[in-house]
């Protein structure tokens, strides 16, 4: 009998199903056992894979995106990438409005994609014109035959969790899982998977994670959105200036917030002890751990997954670089020996 030929038919095959692994060295001494999802095994890197095919392919159901037609969003960055890479594979134009604050390897990277990308200033609020939300919003009204993503208000970006992320965590621990830590941003993916896992196991714990300078902590804790809570901060992608409204806050028991300064030496963390090169909310994620178990949040028999939302190659330019760590005042306290940097 001849034997087929072993292939996928485009790389779209390959979003989703991203290995559940085992933290073990960083995480001793802490109580618990601790397994990251690695979302940067998705083809595009990063956990905005799921949605973009997600949403896209829903349109497509839905008879409103058709063959040449215009996709537009607002993206930090990773779902850009996504939407250009699921574009490119099927005949999407793809036009990014993104923050100022993005880095360079990112916009660089939605460039050698095919896509047409708008830099917009990173401190303005959310309603001013020059804004990423308001271009493209512009954008998408301008535009006849294109499709506006937005990804902080669209329902089908918790859909695409609830429906991939949660059931593959759930198989991937057995039903043994006790918490689930994640970012939020859009706050889809937190949402999506917390409803997910806790229509299985009412009990899980969903912990969530934000930044100094961003409103949701607050909110969630309060139902106020406090305006003195925003301030310009590092981390790309993770809390927000506004309240999104693809995150469920009923689903999500905490949150803590973490600094930019002990998020990137987490990250760098990760790279050193597990052998995890990843991203900038990676780092926030685990030094996010760190601060539940302080908390009391775990025993010895908690089962904690975390979710890794995307990979450090993104980062060259920033946390990864000594030279931006030195500039942010990053390496001011600690011991440059101590934690293996060498000088040339
Ligand atoms: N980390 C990174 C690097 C991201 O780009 C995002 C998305 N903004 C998140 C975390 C947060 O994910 P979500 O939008 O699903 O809350």
């Amino acid at each position: 009998m001849k034997k087929s030929i072993q292939a996928f038919d485009s790389i779209l095959d390959l979003v989703g199903n991203t290995p559940l692994i085992k933290l073990s060295k960083i995480t001793q001494g802490l109580k618990g056992n601790f397994y990251g999802k690695v979302e940067a095994f998705n083809p595009g890197h990063s956990a905005k894979d799921r949605i973009a095919l997600h949403i896209i392919e829903e349109a497509e159901k839905k008879g409103i995106l058709k063959p040449g037609d215009t996709i537009v969003e607002t993206t930090s960055g990773n779902t850009g990438f996504s939407i250009a890479m699921v574009g490119a594979i099927k005949g999407y134009e793809c036009i990014l409005a993104v923050s100022s604050k993005s880095s360079k390897d990112k916009i660089d990277m939605l460039r050698a994609m095919g896509a047409k990308v708008y830099v917009c200033p990173a401190n303005v609020a959310a309603d001013d014109p020059r804004s990423y939300y308001s271009v493209a919003q512009r954008l998408h009204e301008e535009l006849k035959g294109s499709i506006y993503i937005n990804q902080y208000f669209n329902e089908l970006n918790i859909e695409a969790h609830y429906q991939t992320t949660g059931p593959e965590i759930w198989e991937q621990t057995n039903g043994k899982i006790t918490h689930f830590i994640a970012c939020s941003g859009t706050g889809g993916t937190i949402s999506g998977t917390a409803k997910y896992l806790k229509e299985q196991d009412s009990s899980i714990r969903v912990l969530g994670v934000d930044a100094y300078g961003s409103v949701l902590k607050k909110y969630h804790e309060t139902g106020e959105f406090d305006k003195n809570e925003i301030f310009p901060y590092r981390i790309e992608g993770l809390g927000k200036n506004l309240i999104p409204t693809a995150t469920d806050f009923s689903v999500i028991d905490k949150f803590t917030k973490v600094t930019d300064e002990a998020a990137a030496h987490a990250a760098r963390e990760l790279a050193k002890a597990e052998g995890l090169f990843l991203g900038y909310t990676s780092g926030a994620v685990f030094q996010a751990i760190r601060q539940f178990e302080a908390e009391g949040e775990f025993d010895k028999n908690s089962n904690v997954v975390v979710l890794f939302p995307d990979h450090g190659s993104r980062y060259m330019s920033k946390i990864y670089s000594d030279d931006w760590m030195k500039e942010q005042g990053f390496f001011d306290n600690v011991n440059i020996e101590k934690s293996n940097e060498v000088e040339y």
